[in-house]
Protein backbone atom coordinates (compact mmCIF):
# COMPACT_ATOMS: atom_id res chain seq x y z
CA UNK A 1 0.00 0.00 0.00
CA UNK A 2 1.33 3.69 -1.27
CA UNK A 3 0.17 6.29 0.09
CA UNK A 4 -0.58 9.79 -1.61
CA UNK A 5 2.85 11.46 -0.28
CA UNK A 6 4.51 8.02 -2.04
CA UNK A 7 2.48 7.89 -5.00
CA UNK A 8 2.88 12.05 -5.50
CA UNK A 9 6.69 11.58 -5.11
CA UNK A 10 6.93 8.63 -7.47
CA UNK A 11 5.18 10.89 -9.95
CA UNK A 12 7.28 13.54 -9.54
CA UNK A 13 10.07 11.58 -10.45
CA UNK A 14 8.99 9.77 -13.72
CA UNK A 15 7.75 13.02 -14.59
CA UNK A 16 11.91 13.81 -15.46
CA UNK A 17 12.65 17.67 -14.74
CA UNK A 18 15.73 17.35 -15.97
CA UNK A 19 17.89 20.67 -15.95
CA UNK A 20 20.58 20.62 -18.32
CA UNK A 21 21.17 24.02 -17.49
CA UNK A 22 20.01 25.09 -21.00
CA UNK A 23 16.47 27.22 -20.94
CA UNK A 24 14.83 24.49 -23.17
CA UNK A 25 15.10 21.88 -20.90
CA UNK A 26 13.27 21.36 -16.91
CA UNK A 27 10.17 20.87 -18.61
CA UNK A 28 8.59 22.10 -15.12
CA UNK A 29 4.76 22.53 -16.55
CA UNK A 30 4.71 18.42 -16.42
CA UNK A 31 4.98 18.81 -12.87
CA UNK A 32 3.02 21.49 -12.17
CA UNK A 33 0.21 19.83 -13.96
CA UNK A 34 0.75 17.18 -11.14
CA UNK A 35 0.40 19.48 -8.71
CA UNK A 36 -2.66 21.36 -9.76
CA UNK A 37 -4.33 17.46 -10.15
CA UNK A 38 -2.89 16.58 -6.62
CA UNK A 39 -4.50 20.00 -5.28
CA UNK A 40 -7.38 20.15 -7.38
CA UNK A 41 -6.83 23.76 -7.52
CA UNK A 42 -5.34 26.06 -10.30
CA UNK A 43 -3.08 27.99 -8.51
CA UNK A 44 -1.00 30.36 -10.55
CA UNK A 45 1.46 29.92 -12.99
CA UNK A 46 5.04 31.68 -13.11
CA UNK A 47 6.19 30.88 -16.55
CA UNK A 48 9.21 33.70 -17.86
CA UNK A 49 10.56 30.86 -20.49
CA UNK A 50 7.75 28.55 -22.42
CA UNK A 51 7.63 25.34 -19.99
CA UNK A 52 9.62 26.61 -17.59
CA UNK A 53 6.33 26.71 -15.21
CA UNK A 54 6.30 27.56 -11.54
CA UNK A 55 3.23 27.34 -9.60
CA UNK A 56 2.11 29.36 -6.89
CA UNK A 57 -0.49 29.36 -4.30
CA UNK A 58 -1.18 32.30 -1.54
CA UNK A 59 -3.35 31.39 0.95
CA UNK A 60 -4.05 34.71 2.60
CA UNK A 61 -4.21 34.30 6.48
CA UNK A 62 -7.21 35.11 8.72
CA UNK A 63 -5.08 37.50 10.72
CA UNK A 64 -2.94 40.13 9.16
CA UNK A 65 -0.48 40.92 11.56
CA UNK A 66 0.26 36.81 12.18
CA UNK A 67 3.40 35.98 10.62
CA UNK A 68 3.43 34.58 6.99
CA UNK A 69 5.13 31.03 5.32
CA UNK A 70 6.19 30.19 2.46
CA UNK A 71 7.17 26.30 1.33
CA UNK A 72 9.37 26.61 -1.71
CA UNK A 73 10.61 23.37 -2.87
CA UNK A 74 11.92 22.90 -6.33
CA UNK A 75 10.34 20.55 -9.52
CA UNK A 76 13.24 19.96 -11.10
CA UNK A 77 16.15 17.65 -11.27
CA UNK A 78 19.83 16.92 -12.23
CA UNK A 79 20.85 15.08 -15.32
CA UNK A 80 21.91 11.64 -14.74
CA UNK A 81 24.81 9.18 -16.03
CA UNK A 82 22.07 6.05 -16.28
CA UNK A 83 25.25 3.79 -16.53
CA UNK A 84 25.85 4.12 -12.77
CA UNK A 85 22.24 3.21 -11.86
CA UNK A 86 21.18 -0.02 -10.70
CA UNK A 87 17.32 0.79 -11.47
CA UNK A 88 15.42 3.31 -13.96
CA UNK A 89 16.52 6.63 -12.54
CA UNK A 90 13.34 7.83 -13.89
CA UNK A 91 10.96 4.61 -13.00
CA UNK A 92 10.58 5.48 -9.21
CA UNK A 93 10.62 1.95 -8.68
CA UNK A 94 9.88 0.98 -4.70
CA UNK A 95 13.17 -1.87 -3.87
CA UNK A 96 13.66 -2.74 -0.68
CA UNK A 97 11.63 0.30 1.07
CA UNK A 98 13.70 2.66 -1.02
CA UNK A 99 11.69 4.80 -3.82
CA UNK A 100 14.70 5.32 -6.27
CA UNK A 101 15.05 8.25 -8.64
CA UNK A 102 16.65 11.40 -9.83
CA UNK A 103 14.72 13.73 -7.24
CA UNK A 104 14.68 11.35 -4.41
CA UNK A 105 16.25 13.36 -2.01
CA UNK A 106 17.25 16.57 -4.32
CA UNK A 107 14.66 17.70 -3.63
CA UNK A 108 11.43 15.70 -4.96
CA UNK A 109 10.93 13.98 -1.56
CA UNK A 110 10.62 17.30 0.12
CA UNK A 111 8.31 18.75 -2.94
CA UNK A 112 6.10 16.27 -2.30
CA UNK A 113 5.99 16.18 1.94
CA UNK A 114 5.23 19.69 1.47
CA UNK A 115 2.47 19.47 -0.97
CA UNK A 116 0.94 16.88 0.85
CA UNK A 117 0.91 19.13 4.16
CA UNK A 118 -0.24 22.54 2.43
CA UNK A 119 -2.84 20.51 0.89
CA UNK A 120 -5.57 21.00 3.18
CA UNK A 121 -5.33 25.29 3.64
CA UNK A 122 -5.40 25.03 -0.98
CA UNK A 123 -8.32 23.51 -0.53
CA UNK A 124 -9.48 25.17 2.43
CA UNK A 125 -10.47 22.64 4.48
CA UNK A 126 -7.98 24.54 7.58
CA UNK A 127 -7.51 28.38 7.76
CA UNK A 128 -3.93 29.71 8.26
CA UNK A 129 -3.73 32.31 10.83
CA UNK A 130 -0.66 34.29 8.89
CA UNK A 131 -0.33 33.94 5.18
CA UNK A 132 0.50 30.48 3.84
CA UNK A 133 2.35 30.65 0.23
CA UNK A 134 3.39 27.50 -1.55
CA UNK A 135 5.90 27.46 -4.26
CA UNK A 136 6.83 24.87 -6.76
CA UNK A 137 9.86 26.31 -8.32
CA UNK A 138 11.25 25.81 -11.40
CA UNK A 139 15.04 26.40 -12.23
CA UNK A 140 16.78 25.80 -8.88
CA UNK A 141 19.30 23.90 -10.51
CA UNK A 142 20.41 26.32 -12.54
CA UNK A 143 20.51 29.31 -10.05
CA UNK A 144 16.53 29.70 -9.94
CA UNK A 145 17.05 32.10 -12.91
CA UNK A 146 13.21 30.99 -14.41
CA UNK A 147 12.37 30.09 -11.13
CA UNK A 148 12.56 31.26 -7.68
CA UNK A 149 15.69 34.32 -8.61
CA UNK A 150 12.78 35.54 -10.64
CA UNK A 151 9.79 35.46 -8.92
CA UNK A 152 11.45 36.79 -5.58
CA UNK A 153 12.40 39.58 -7.87
CA UNK A 154 9.76 40.13 -9.75
CA UNK A 155 6.35 38.73 -7.97
CA UNK A 156 7.38 39.47 -3.95
CA UNK A 157 4.04 40.58 -3.73
CA UNK A 158 2.65 36.81 -4.36
CA UNK A 159 5.83 34.87 -3.27
CA UNK A 160 7.21 37.15 0.00
CA UNK A 161 6.89 35.69 3.38
CA UNK A 162 8.45 36.21 6.92
CA UNK A 163 9.58 32.84 6.89
CA UNK A 164 10.44 29.72 4.59
CA UNK A 165 10.66 26.20 4.51
CA UNK A 166 12.53 24.68 1.88
CA UNK A 167 15.95 22.80 1.13
CA UNK A 168 17.90 20.62 2.66
CA UNK A 169 16.48 18.17 4.61
CA UNK A 170 18.89 16.10 6.07
CA UNK A 171 19.10 12.86 7.73
CA UNK A 172 20.52 12.17 11.31
CA UNK A 173 24.11 12.62 11.96
CA UNK A 174 25.75 9.24 13.02
CA UNK A 175 28.85 10.76 15.60
CA UNK A 176 26.24 12.11 18.22
CA UNK A 177 25.95 11.74 21.62
CA UNK A 178 21.93 12.20 21.73
CA UNK A 179 19.30 11.81 18.86
CA UNK A 180 19.55 15.12 17.18
CA UNK A 181 17.74 16.61 13.69
CA UNK A 182 19.47 19.19 11.83
CA UNK A 183 17.76 21.59 10.61
CA UNK A 184 19.45 24.28 7.53
CA UNK A 185 20.22 27.35 8.78
CA UNK A 186 22.29 29.01 6.16
CA UNK A 187 24.52 28.07 3.24
CA UNK A 188 27.61 29.73 1.57
CA UNK A 189 28.33 32.18 -0.77
CA UNK A 190 28.75 31.34 -4.74
CA UNK A 191 31.10 33.27 -6.56
CA UNK A 192 31.87 31.71 -9.70
CA UNK A 193 34.25 33.27 -11.94
CA UNK A 194 35.80 33.07 -15.14
CA UNK A 195 39.88 33.28 -15.42
CA UNK A 196 41.32 34.55 -19.04
CA UNK A 197 44.48 35.00 -20.61
CA UNK A 198 45.29 36.37 -23.58
CA UNK A 199 48.74 35.29 -26.14
CA UNK A 200 49.53 36.00 -29.70
CA UNK A 201 48.91 32.74 -32.21
CA UNK A 202 51.63 31.87 -34.16
CA UNK A 203 53.14 28.37 -35.53
CA UNK A 204 52.58 25.51 -32.99
CA UNK A 205 56.01 23.92 -34.55
CA UNK A 206 57.83 27.11 -33.15
CA UNK A 207 56.79 27.73 -30.14
CA UNK A 208 60.54 29.64 -28.59
CA UNK A 209 59.64 32.57 -27.01
CA UNK A 210 56.29 32.18 -27.68
CA UNK A 211 53.02 34.11 -25.64
CA UNK A 212 51.06 31.24 -25.66
CA UNK A 213 47.55 31.62 -23.60
CA UNK A 214 47.34 28.57 -21.86
CA UNK A 215 50.62 28.47 -20.79
CA UNK A 216 49.18 31.46 -18.45
CA UNK A 217 46.05 30.01 -17.44
CA UNK A 218 48.01 26.89 -16.56
CA UNK A 219 50.26 28.62 -14.12
CA UNK A 220 47.45 30.34 -12.42
CA UNK A 221 45.56 26.93 -12.28
CA UNK A 222 48.54 25.66 -10.60
CA UNK A 223 49.27 28.23 -8.33
CA UNK A 224 45.34 28.12 -7.05
CA UNK A 225 45.51 23.94 -6.75
CA UNK A 226 47.96 24.88 -4.59
CA UNK A 227 46.98 27.23 -1.98
CA UNK A 228 45.61 26.74 1.12
CA UNK A 229 42.00 27.66 1.02
CA UNK A 230 40.92 30.67 3.49
CA UNK A 231 39.37 29.31 6.87
CA UNK A 232 36.24 30.46 8.42
CA UNK A 233 35.13 29.38 11.81
CA UNK A 234 31.44 30.29 12.82
CA UNK A 235 29.54 30.62 15.75
CA UNK A 236 27.10 27.97 13.71
CA UNK A 237 29.74 25.77 13.23
CA UNK A 238 30.73 25.88 16.56
CA UNK A 239 27.50 24.62 17.65
CA UNK A 240 27.29 22.08 15.53
CA UNK A 241 30.94 20.60 16.63
CA UNK A 242 29.06 21.17 20.48
CA UNK A 243 26.65 17.87 19.09
CA UNK A 244 29.23 16.01 17.77
CA UNK A 245 30.10 12.14 20.24
CA UNK A 246 33.97 13.03 18.90
CA UNK A 247 36.87 12.87 21.51
CA UNK A 248 37.51 16.15 22.81
CA UNK A 249 40.60 16.79 21.67
CA UNK A 250 39.52 16.17 17.70
CA UNK A 251 36.65 18.55 19.08
CA UNK A 252 38.96 21.07 19.87
CA UNK A 253 40.75 20.84 16.85
CA UNK A 254 37.55 20.78 14.93
CA UNK A 255 36.86 25.02 15.76
CA UNK A 256 40.54 25.69 16.06
CA UNK A 257 41.62 27.52 12.41
CA UNK A 258 45.09 26.71 13.13
CA UNK A 259 44.38 22.95 13.58
CA UNK A 260 40.77 22.29 11.40
CA UNK A 261 42.60 20.82 8.28
CA UNK A 262 44.48 18.35 10.14
CA UNK A 263 41.02 17.39 12.15
CA UNK A 264 39.47 16.65 9.01
CA UNK A 265 42.42 14.42 7.63
CA UNK A 266 41.65 12.51 11.30
CA UNK A 267 38.04 12.54 10.21
CA UNK A 268 38.54 11.19 6.68
CA UNK A 269 40.06 7.96 8.08
CA UNK A 270 36.67 6.91 9.43
CA UNK A 271 34.07 9.11 7.56
CA UNK A 272 35.64 10.47 4.13
CA UNK A 273 31.95 11.81 2.33
CA UNK A 274 31.94 13.58 6.75
CA UNK A 275 35.19 14.84 6.34
CA UNK A 276 34.81 16.64 2.63
CA UNK A 277 31.24 18.17 4.14
CA UNK A 278 33.30 19.58 7.34
CA UNK A 279 35.62 20.55 4.79
CA UNK A 280 33.37 22.81 2.89
CA UNK A 281 31.78 24.40 5.37
CA UNK A 282 35.05 25.84 7.40
CA UNK A 283 36.72 26.78 3.85
CA UNK A 284 36.23 28.88 1.31
CA UNK A 285 36.69 26.61 -1.16
CA UNK A 286 37.99 26.86 -4.76
CA UNK A 287 37.73 24.69 -7.27
CA UNK A 288 38.87 24.90 -11.33
CA UNK A 289 36.53 22.63 -13.19
CA UNK A 290 36.57 23.51 -16.89
CA UNK A 291 39.25 24.51 -19.18
CA UNK A 292 39.21 25.55 -22.60
CA UNK A 293 41.97 27.22 -25.31
CA UNK A 294 43.03 27.66 -28.82
CA UNK A 295 41.25 26.56 -31.45
CA UNK A 296 44.16 23.99 -33.22
CA UNK A 297 46.90 21.91 -31.91
CA UNK A 298 49.47 23.41 -34.21
CA UNK A 299 48.79 27.38 -33.38
CA UNK A 300 50.08 28.88 -30.41
CA UNK A 301 46.84 29.40 -28.34
CA UNK A 302 45.62 33.43 -28.13
CA UNK A 303 43.00 32.74 -25.55
CA UNK A 304 42.47 30.43 -22.57
CA UNK A 305 39.76 30.37 -19.88
CA UNK A 306 38.90 29.02 -16.99
CA UNK A 307 35.79 28.26 -15.16
CA UNK A 308 35.88 27.94 -11.45
CA UNK A 309 33.60 27.32 -8.67
CA UNK A 310 34.39 29.79 -6.00
CA UNK A 311 32.24 29.04 -2.27
CA UNK A 312 32.98 31.44 0.10
CA UNK A 313 32.09 32.49 4.09
CA UNK A 314 30.27 34.57 5.71
CA UNK A 315 32.21 38.24 5.33
CA UNK A 316 33.75 37.33 2.26
CA UNK A 317 32.62 39.37 -0.62
CA UNK A 318 33.88 39.60 -4.01
CA UNK A 319 36.99 41.91 -3.17
CA UNK A 320 37.98 39.36 -0.89
CA UNK A 321 37.65 37.00 -3.27
CA UNK A 322 39.60 38.18 -6.17
CA UNK A 323 42.36 39.23 -4.15
CA UNK A 324 42.52 35.70 -2.90
CA UNK A 325 42.93 34.80 -6.22
CA UNK A 326 44.92 36.96 -7.31
CA UNK A 327 47.67 35.94 -4.17
CA UNK A 328 47.22 32.30 -5.44
CA UNK A 329 47.89 32.92 -9.01
CA UNK A 330 51.30 33.59 -7.88
CA UNK A 331 53.65 35.79 -10.79
CA UNK A 332 50.67 34.26 -13.55
CA UNK A 333 48.31 36.78 -11.63
CA UNK A 334 49.36 40.22 -14.09
CA UNK A 335 48.23 38.29 -17.11
CA UNK A 336 44.89 36.82 -15.66
CA UNK A 337 41.21 38.81 -16.11
CA UNK A 338 39.02 37.69 -13.63
CA UNK A 339 35.23 37.96 -14.37
CA UNK A 340 32.98 37.39 -12.17
CA UNK A 341 29.66 34.71 -13.14
CA UNK A 342 27.73 35.03 -9.85
CA UNK A 343 27.95 37.17 -7.11
CA UNK A 344 26.08 35.97 -3.79
CA UNK A 345 27.30 36.01 -0.40
CA UNK A 346 27.04 33.23 2.35
CA UNK A 347 23.35 34.11 3.71
CA UNK A 348 22.71 33.16 7.63
CA UNK A 349 19.20 33.02 9.74
CA UNK A 350 19.70 32.84 13.33
CA UNK A 351 17.68 30.67 15.36
CA UNK A 352 15.61 31.90 18.06
CA UNK A 353 12.96 32.18 15.69
CA UNK A 354 9.01 31.46 15.61
CA UNK A 355 9.80 28.87 12.70
CA UNK A 356 12.07 27.10 14.71
CA UNK A 357 10.41 26.88 17.65
CA UNK A 358 7.25 25.36 15.73
CA UNK A 359 9.45 22.68 14.03
CA UNK A 360 11.18 21.61 17.37
CA UNK A 361 7.62 21.61 18.99
CA UNK A 362 6.76 18.96 15.76
CA UNK A 363 9.87 17.14 16.63
CA UNK A 364 9.51 16.79 20.32
CA UNK A 365 5.60 15.21 19.53
CA UNK A 366 7.58 12.82 17.55
CA UNK A 367 10.66 11.79 18.29
CA UNK A 368 10.37 13.14 22.15
CA UNK A 369 13.18 15.51 22.53
CA UNK A 370 13.48 19.19 20.63
CA UNK A 371 17.55 18.99 19.91
CA UNK A 372 17.81 20.94 17.18
CA UNK A 373 21.23 21.05 15.36
CA UNK A 374 22.19 23.62 13.46
CA UNK A 375 23.32 22.92 10.33
CA UNK A 376 25.40 24.82 7.32
CA UNK A 377 25.30 23.85 3.78
CA UNK A 378 27.62 23.89 1.57
CA UNK A 379 25.83 23.66 -1.62
CA UNK A 380 23.13 26.82 -2.51
CA UNK A 381 19.70 26.91 -2.46
CA UNK A 382 16.66 29.02 -3.30
CA UNK A 383 16.70 29.90 0.21
CA UNK A 384 19.23 32.63 -0.56
CA UNK A 385 17.06 34.62 -2.67
CA UNK A 386 14.46 35.40 0.52
CA UNK A 387 17.48 35.43 3.11
CA UNK A 388 18.26 38.70 1.51
CA UNK A 389 14.98 40.23 1.79
CA UNK A 390 15.19 39.56 5.19
CA UNK A 391 13.12 36.28 5.35
CA UNK A 392 14.09 33.56 8.11
CA UNK A 393 14.80 30.00 6.21
CA UNK A 394 15.28 26.73 7.26
CA UNK A 395 15.25 22.80 5.86
CA UNK A 396 14.34 19.83 7.51
CA UNK A 397 12.80 16.30 7.69
CA UNK A 398 12.88 13.08 9.22
CA UNK A 399 14.69 10.41 8.26
CA UNK A 400 14.27 7.13 9.36
CA UNK A 401 17.92 5.31 10.58
CA UNK A 402 18.31 3.58 6.91
CA UNK A 403 20.54 6.45 6.00
CA UNK A 404 23.04 8.40 7.57
CA UNK A 405 23.75 12.58 6.72
CA UNK A 406 26.91 11.31 5.22
CA UNK A 407 25.61 8.51 3.22
CA UNK A 408 22.89 10.85 1.61
CA UNK A 409 25.42 13.80 0.97
CA UNK A 410 27.19 11.28 -1.93
CA UNK A 411 23.44 10.68 -3.65
CA UNK A 412 23.01 14.51 -3.89
CA UNK A 413 23.65 14.49 -7.79
CA UNK A 414 24.98 11.13 -7.24
CA UNK A 415 23.90 7.47 -8.89
CA UNK A 416 21.12 5.74 -6.87
CA UNK A 417 19.50 8.09 -5.79
CA UNK A 418 16.56 7.16 -3.52
CA UNK A 419 14.80 7.70 -0.34
CA UNK A 420 13.03 5.09 2.20
CA UNK A 421 9.02 5.34 2.02
CA UNK A 422 9.18 5.80 5.60
CA UNK A 423 11.35 8.90 5.77
CA UNK A 424 9.41 10.65 3.61
CA UNK A 425 6.10 9.77 5.58
CA UNK A 426 7.95 10.65 8.56
CA UNK A 427 8.73 13.82 6.48
CA UNK A 428 4.93 14.92 5.85
CA UNK A 429 3.78 14.06 9.31
CA UNK A 430 6.67 16.49 10.42
CA UNK A 431 5.56 19.55 7.91
CA UNK A 432 1.63 18.85 8.80
CA UNK A 433 2.77 19.55 12.89
CA UNK A 434 4.59 22.59 11.44
CA UNK A 435 2.13 24.06 9.98
CA UNK A 436 -0.35 23.56 12.38
CA UNK A 437 1.97 24.86 14.94
CA UNK A 438 2.73 27.80 13.06
CA UNK A 439 -0.79 28.71 11.19
CA UNK A 440 -2.89 27.93 13.90
CA UNK A 441 -1.29 28.37 17.14
CA UNK A 442 -3.73 27.66 19.98
ZN1 LIG B 1 17.92 20.84 -4.62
Amino acid sequence: MTTDVVELLQQLIRNACVNDGTPESGHEHRSVATLQDFFGVAGEVFEPVPGRQSLIYRIEGSDSAAPSLALVPHLDVVPVQEEGWSQDPFGAEIVDGFVYGRGAVDMLNVTAAMAVAARPYIRKELEPRGDLVFVGAADEEAGGVHGAHALVDRRWDLVGAEYLLTEVAYPPLSHVDQPTVPVAVGEKGAFWSILKASGTPGHGSAPYRSDNALQKIVEALHGIFEAPFPVGISPEWIRFVEALSLDGDLKEALTDPDRVDEAIDMLAVTDPLFARYVHAVTHMTVSPNMLRSGVKANVIADAATANIDVRALPDMDRDYVDSYLRKSMGTARDEIDITPVSDWGATISPTDNLLWEAIADGVAEMEGHRNLLPTLMNVGTDARFFRKKGTIAHGVGLFDDRMTFSEMLALFHGHDERVSVVSVERTTALYGRVLERFLTPS
